[in-house]
């Protein structure tokens, strides 16, 4: 089918404008690549690498195109032909890889911790270049100590601890946790897991991701445990296991299964789990991280809890759905494209007033805060799970707010 109905809702054609940028364009490509053997061409490598993997097409195509699916395939043959000593494609997988560091990501959360507090990221938004002014806005300032995860023998839901979630968002994690506990929950959070790799498979980086897949699978056991996750591009990668270790007989049947239990952590706990008072109204604009909405059709349930906490009024923003421009790295490969995306976003959200935002995954929360930063707004933007487990937090940051 190349019915073209999937355009409109492909952030990348919408502002590039060139049909080799959305997502029919992208599998023309594909196949022309499966087609001819050898590299690549640089003008296909560029299209593709352009593709956000945001999935929006995945929600619009009516005949169910698994276009993730087609794209990290396809990055991973484009690797697989390049040359091995190719200088480029061995920095990226150096710097993806930096996230299966927990202990280093958490020493850079510390870092920039100081940074904040001695002046320089205001200073650094002053003085330097555009382009190195956004990345540095991009650091994510630590919320609390790094959450460690705590293994439990009477556990009866599994806390994935994730790599920026575990180093940068203690305090949201830890809030996940008192909530699943509030609503009767005994939460474990095994020794021996490893990020996820969704950076890895969208970089191509198919080995990699493999490896890292087998090690959780390993880590979480063959119990029947939800498996909860708080950060949507994790839970949408988990919930690919099945298919990413296909290949593999010693771990198909039991990836298949770890993928059953992937749950985001909204649809586990109930709205009466939120069910608590901030006092005091506040607007609270709610955005859809891609890869809940698209990669694992989730949008009632966030809502829901929100709704039930007393206080809180939904505003809706425009687009919710369209990507802000995080993308994993991408607002570091793509600067320009990622900039206008997030300036897209951040008029939408400006538009609706909000007293606070929230969303379900780092990337965008800290492409979000960065966004609203640069047009002087400090409407804070919030996990959702935190906003959750601890509507104190959530009422005290948009009092601090001049919005
Ligand atoms: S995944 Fe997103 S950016 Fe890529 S082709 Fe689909 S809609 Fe466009
Ligand atoms: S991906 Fe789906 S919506 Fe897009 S052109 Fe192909 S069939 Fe049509």
């Amino acid at each position: 089918m190349s019915c073209g109905l999937c355009l409109n809702d492909c952030p990348t054609y919408r502002v590039i404008g060139d049909e080799a940028d959305s997502p029919r364009g992208r599998i023309h490509l594909i196949r022309e690549l499966l087609a001819a053997p050898g590299a690549a061409k640089a003008s296909t490598v560029a299209h593709l690498e352009a593709c956000l993997v945001c999935r929006a097409c995945e929600t619009a195509c009516p005949s169910l195109v698994p276009f993730g699916r087609i794209m990290e395939g396809a990055r991973e043959e484009i690797a697989q032909r390049r040359a091995p000593s190719g200088i480029r494609g061995r920095v990226r997988a150096m710097l993806v890889d930096v996230v299966t560091h927990p202990d280093l990501l958490a020493a850079l959360a510390r870092v920039a911790a100081l940074y904040d507090r001695v002046g320089l990221r205001a200073i650094a938004r002053r003085v330097l270049p555009r382009r190195l002014a956004d990345m540095q806005s991009l650091l994510p300032t630590p919320e609390g100590a790094p959450y460690r995860p705590t293994p439990r023998d009477d556990a009866d839901v599994q806390l994935l601890a994730g790599c920026v979630m575990r180093a940068t968002f203690g305090d949201t994690q830890r809030a996940t946790v008192s909530a699943l506990e509030r609503g009767g929950r005994s939460v474990g959070s095994p020794a021996g897991q490893e990020c996820c790799g969704a950076l890895h498979a969208h970089s191509g980086l198919g080995d990699r991701a493999r490896e890292l897949a087998r090690r959780n699978v390993d880590a979480f056991g063959d119990g029947d445990a939800p498996i909860v996750v708080t950060a949507a591009g994790c839970g949408a990668h988990l919930r690919a296991y099945g298919h990413l270790l296909r290949g593999d007989a010693a771990y198909a049947e039991r990836a298949r299964r770890f993928a059953s239990r992937v749950r985001d952590a909204s649809e586990v706990l109930a709205p009466a789990d939120a069910r608590r008072s901030l006092g005091r109204p506040l607007r609270v604009a709610y955005q859809d991280a891609c890869h809940l909405a698209h990669g694992q059709g989730i949008r009632r349930q966030p809502r829901d809890l929100l709704r039930a906490i007393a206080g809180v009024e939904l505003v809706t923003i425009a687009d919710p759905e369209r990507c802000c421009g995080s993308a994993g790295i991408y607002n570091l490969t793509h600067p320009d494209l990622a900039a206008e995306l997030q300036r897209q976003k951040v008029a939408a959200i400006l538009a609706a007033r909000p007293d606070v935002v929230v969303s379900a995954n780092p990337g965008c929360i800290l492409q979000m805060q960065a966004g609203l930063r640069a047009a002087g707004s400090d409407v804070p933007v919030v996990h959702l799970m935190r906003a959750v487990g601890d509507p104190a937090y959530l009422s005290k940051g948009a009092s601090s707010s001049k919005r």
